[in-house]
């Protein structure tokens, strides 16, 4: 499942080749995808869009487009961007085809842009999703979620962590996974984070000493900036915007790893469950 990293490694990869284009041209081939507003409004908002930048909402990715003015005397309307979420197994795939190609299998929107190139998302899983609104407008109409701090743009200090986690009795792997609380971390990083913290990841928030949160702040941006700089995680489905791999796999310190030896003590890591969750942790490196 794509997290903070292999988004931001899809929104850096955008970000290199869609502002200033226009799209052209769009199939919506999966209607259901959309989640607002209509599925014409959504076809025709997207046509004729052109784009500023690409930007990240958490794990949504929002491709921006400019503010259209209609008239100079009119106000300008808000700006639209197209959100796309990637569920559990969706690709964005930014491409140049050379001549007439089939369209992949399990694309459910593909667009063209005024230089040739094509955008398309795929999900064969469809957990993802697709809107079109201002950001204002769709936090207002909830197709949006409220999210907590975004790990890289604005980390929580360790003071602000330490007086939130002060307030909560859950295992302190939930809460790193709970959006609202901290955007972006899914089940990987939050193994990867509480092993760089040495914290055990069922040890209760409320339980955590001052000193450990100081660890715990310090590790959630530096995971997950060590993840963004190695283009993320590729277990299955997740590729870059062009269609490659991240490479942080072999970087991980648990995850994935239960049995085999500790990187630190050299201790087979355990397995458990938390909250439906698989989690690997050491035993004996991890309090
Ligand atoms: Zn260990």
């Amino acid at each position: 499942m794509p997290e903070l990293p292999e988004v931001q490694t899809v929104v850096a990869g955008l970000g290199r080749r869609l502002p200033s284009r226009s799209i052209v041209s769009v199939e919506l081939l999966r209607p259901d995808m959309v989640r607002y507003p209509g599925k014409n409004q959504f076809i025709a908002g997207l046509k004729g869009l052109v784009i500023a930048y690409v930007g990240r909402y958490g794990k949504y990715i929002e491709i921006a487009g400019r503010e259209q003015r209609v008239m100079s005397a009119a106000p300008s309307r808000p700006q639209a961007s197209l959100f796309v979420h990637l569920g559990m197994s969706g690709k964005l795939i930014w491409a140049v085809p050379k001549g007439p190609a089939a369209l992949e299998k399990h694309t459910h929107l593909k667009v063209t842009l005024d230089d040739g190139a094509t955008l398309s998302f795929v999900d064969p899983r469809r957990f993802g999703m697709l809107a079109l609104g201002s950001r204002e407008e769709l936090l207002e109409s909830a197709v949006l979620p409220r999210l907590g701090p975004d790990p890289v743009v604005s980390p929580p200090s360790a003071g602000e962590l330490w007086a939130d986690l002060m307030q909560r009795r859950r295992p302190v792997k939930l809460y790193l996974l709970d959006q609202t609380r901290i955007a972006g971390i899914g089940n990987i990083y939050a193994d990867e984070i509480c092993f760089d913290a040495r914290i055990s990841p069922f040890r209760l928030c409320a339980t955590i000493r001052r000193k450990e949160c100081v660890r715990l702040a310090a590790a959630i941006p530096r995971v997950i900036l060590a993840a963004v700089a190695a283009g993320g995680t590729t277990f299955r489905d997740y590729r870059d915007a062009v269609g490659n791999r991240g490479q942080f796999g072999q970087q991980l310190a648990v995850y994935g790893r239960a049995g085999e030896p500790c990187v630190d003590c050299g201790l087979p890591l355990s397995f458990g469950r938390l909250g439906g969750r698989g989690t690997t942790f050491c035993g004996k490196c991890q309090r």
